[in-house]
Parts: C-alpha cells; structure tokens; sequence
C-alpha cells in the first residue's frame, strides 16, 4: 500500500491516464504503438480513413487500434499527423491466429435461417448498431482497464469459428458469460449509455460508449437499469443476465468493439472470473 500510495505520487500522469490494453497485434487483437514526440498537443491518428484511439500514458501518446478479425497477417500502417499537420506513416506488423473451431447444432429451422421479414429487421439491426459502434466521441483519457462484468465464467471464447448445423457462419464477435437468469451485470468501465434496445440476435442489448471508438456491448439482458445517455460508473450494475434474443441458455454475450470492429475484451481486462468453466459444461449459446 506505501508503495502505491508512493507511486501515485511520483507518476501523477499514468495514474491519471490508467492501464494501456495489452498489445497482440493478431486479427482480433489490439495493437498498442508509442507516437513520436508531438510536443504536447493530441495527435490525430487514422487507419483507412478511420479514426484511431490515441491515448496518454507516462508522458507519451499512443494509438489503439483494433484489427479485425479478417486482417490479412502482414505489414500494416496507421497515418499519424501532429499539430504542424504533417502527415507520418506508422508501420506495424499483424502476425497470424488461428482460432478454434466450434460445431454448433440448433434445432430450430427459424432460428437457423430466417424468413425474409426477420432478414429485414436483421439487416436494420445490424446497420443501426454498427452506426452506433462506427461513432466518435472524443474522450481524452478512456478507461482501458476492464473489470469482469458479471459473476460467473467464460463459456465461449472470442473468434470461435463457428459452424452452425453443418455450415460456417460469422466468427464469435465476443465472449460468454454463463450465469444463472437475473445475474447482475456491471459496467466495465466509466461510460456513458449510448444504445439499448431488443435486437433479433442480440435480445435486449445495451452499448456503452467508453470513449474514442470504444464500446462495449451486452447482449440477452432480462433487464436494463441505466438510461440513454446516463454516465456510468466502472462497476455500476447496469442490467441482468437473461435469455432474450438467439441464445439457448441465460448468458452474457459481451462484445468490445474498438474503431469499429470487435476485438477479445481480453485485451483490456484486468480481471478475470473468479471460477473457470469446466471443459464439458461448456454452454453453446445460438448467435450468441
Ligand atoms: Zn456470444
């Protein structure tokens, strides 16, 4: 405790400025670049045309940017300029990840191929929320250390290829968090409630925007307690596990998505469950 309280003192900046997420530079991880010296004022960081996060730490900036998950492995670039406006190329390399596969088996047809209207409401589901996720809001110093949003353990990993009664489908945009009905679920991190609503796949869902093009998603809620637009408290419960939308069982399905793209909330978790999944009671949940 002495010695914290003695490091809060002598690096008032990086208490300020929180934890960095963990640089893996692989499709659906995050990469984490030092910026050369900009002299003080925030420089503005872009990937094809996107805007990334550029963040404080110990008196250097840095850039967060999500890759995603169907990145080619190889040399990519980010486009960084500072205040003079001069424009630099940022080189970065993405190596390759291989994630497990999954065979999934839903016995309902409509779950597994829906009608035409259900396709429509699908497609207006999926543009509204990626319009959400696609928002820049400017927030200086984001919270980027993560705490295990509700109690119980991960049943499904992030990138999951996923094959659904014998045909492959969109790889797993998050994590699982199995937990009976009614669990609480909590905010990550500081936020402000930007999205909610009772979506298709996703059951009753809830966006909150972290800051910078950074969102975290929880999807198949029973309840949800915030409001839009209300700020959120790192910790604060902000709804409860449910079954709502495609899932076969009460989970959290959780999605963090950074410049538009989900990545493994791993990256920014600074906490874990405090009981692992066994191997064979892993819960399948439908999209999930
Ligand atoms: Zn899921």
């Amino acid at each position: 405790m002495r010695l914290m309280l003695l490091m809060a003192f002598m690096f008032p900046l990086a208490a300020a400025a929180a934890s960095l997420p963990k640089d893996e530079p692989v499709p659906g991880g995050v990469v984490v670049i030092q910026l050369p010296d900009s002299g003080g004022t925030q420089p503005v960081v872009t990937r094809k045309d996107r805007r990334i996060m550029v963040v404080e730490h110990a008196g250097h900036w840095y850039a967060i940017a999500g890759i995603p998950l169907a990145t080619p492995p190889g040399q990519h670039m980010l486009l960084f300029r500072d205040a003079d406006s001069t424009a630099r190329q940022i080189r970065f390399n993405v190596s390759p990840k291989v994630y497990p596969e999954q065979q999934l088996i839903i016995k309902n047809p409509q779950l597994v191929n829906p009608t035409p209207a259900q396709l429509r409401r699908i497609k207006r589901e999926q543009s509204h929320l990626q319009g959400v996720l696609d928002s820049w809001v400017q927030q200086p110093a984001p919270q980027l250390g993560f705490l295990w949003p509700a109690a119980g353990p991960e049943t499904s990993g992030f990138g999951l290829r996923r094959v659904l009664n014998g045909q492959p489908r969109s790889p797993h945009s998050g994590i699982d968090i199995g937990a009976p009905a009614g669990t609480a679920v909590r905010a990550p991190a500081d936020a402000v409630v930007a999205d909610l609503g009772d979506y298709y796949f996703c059951g009753k869902t809830l966006t909150l925007d972290l800051g910078q093009g950074l969102y975290s998603v929880y999807c198949h809620l029973s309840k949800i307690t915030v409001k839009r637009g209300e700020r959120v408290q790192q910790g604060q419960v902000v709804g409860a596990i449910g079954t709502t939308g495609r899932t076969t069982g009460p989970n959290l399905h959780w999605t963090v998505s950074l410049n538009g793209t989900p990545v493994d909330p791993h990256a920014f978790l600074i906490s874990g469950p405090a009981v692992r999944a066994p191997a064979a009671a892993q819960k399948v949940s439908g999209r999930g």
